[in-house]
């Protein structure tokens, strides 16, 4: 029997999105279109998909959204005088560039060519090194803030004092989303590949955070009973997403439970867009 309460992200999308048409008519009626570019390096299948949905959202809440292609051969140099490029073009709001990059391409060597004031996806090392600082951080990588918008609606927040556990500890999610709930003073456990008896730890959390991308790796029996879980993993199984949290025994003993799709998913692409209208109206007060 389903007892829990269903973490809709879908519907929280919804919402958030009228607030950010909002705010980007406000700042259309100001003469300022609020611009996002997405560089894109090759042709990933799963990115074209990912820049799609970004591009359906962005329609919805009035930003413009380009994309900019390089070759798949593009090098480091490339790729960075790209971005140095669009960063320094005052149409332009909102900068990301498109993961996974090809083989032999590194972020990390390429990240810091993204303006910090326009790094709507929080990959430039002074937007990762302000996360560490908790508050005031104001552009948080989208899947993080994702995390955290539906935290915010969930029976645990808020979450000081609670007790905290997060699967996964990669630089894009797992990492961040730890650093985002000690900023919110939870107690909190970060494992991974080499943990030793994940399932002990799984049991202790009131906020569970899964973002290890292998498909049903925690079990509903696992849970601590009444657990908020928020499901990160999207793995494609047979044509379907599947997350990493087991739904139909999840959903018996979880207090709250995000689906898989319909969950961090939408709410995802809303986060980023919204960072885009962050970048504008701060760019916009900046000039003023
Ligand atoms: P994502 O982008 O969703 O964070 P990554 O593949 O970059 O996915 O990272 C996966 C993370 O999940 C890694 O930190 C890894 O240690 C963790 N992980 C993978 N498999 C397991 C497992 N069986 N138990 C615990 N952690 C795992």
């Amino acid at each position: 029997v389903t007892t829990a309460r269903i973490l809709d992200g879908r519907t929280l999308a919804a919402e958030l999105r009228a607030d950010l048409s909002a705010r980007s008519a406000a700042l259309r009626a100001r003469g300022i279109v609020p611009r996002l570019i997405v560089v894109v390096v090759g042709a990933d299948p799963a990115s074209a998909a990912y820049v799609r949905s970004i591009e359906r959202v962005a329609e919805k809440v009035g930003v413009a959204l380009a994309v900019d292609a390089l070759p798949l051969d593009a090098s480091d140099r490339d790729i960075r005088e790209r971005l140095i490029a669009r960063s320094a073009d005052p149409a332009v709001h909102g900068l990301m560039l498109q993961q996974p990059l090809p083989p032999g391409r590194s972020i990390r060597k390429i990240a810091d060519a993204i303006a910090p004031e326009k790094d709507v996806d929080g990959s430039n090392p002074v937007n990762q090194g302000r996360l560490a600082f908790g508050a005031g951080t104001a552009l948080v990588p989208a899947t993080p803030a994702a995390v955290m918008l539906l935290l915010e609606r969930s029976a645990k927040w808020p979450l000081a004092g609670r007790e905290a556990v997060v699967v996964g500890r990669s630089a894009v999610v797992g990492l961040p989303v730890s650093l985002l709930l000690v900023g919110e003073r939870a107690t909190v456990t970060v494992t991974h590949r080499a943990t030793v008896d994940l399932h002990a730890h799984v049991g202790r959390a009131e906020v569970l955070v899964v973002a290890a991308g292998v498909p049903g790796l925690i079990h509903g029996s696992w849970l601590r009973p009444g657990a908020t879980v928020i499901d990160v993993g999207t793995t494609v199984v047979d044509g379907a997403l599947a997350g990493d949290v087991d739904f139909a025994s999840a959903a018996e003993t979880a207090g709250e439970l995000t689906p898989v799709p319909g969950g961090v998913g939408p709410v995802t692409n809303v986060a980023l867009l919204r960072n885009v209208l962050v970048a504008a109206e701060r760019l916009a007060t900046s000039l003023n």
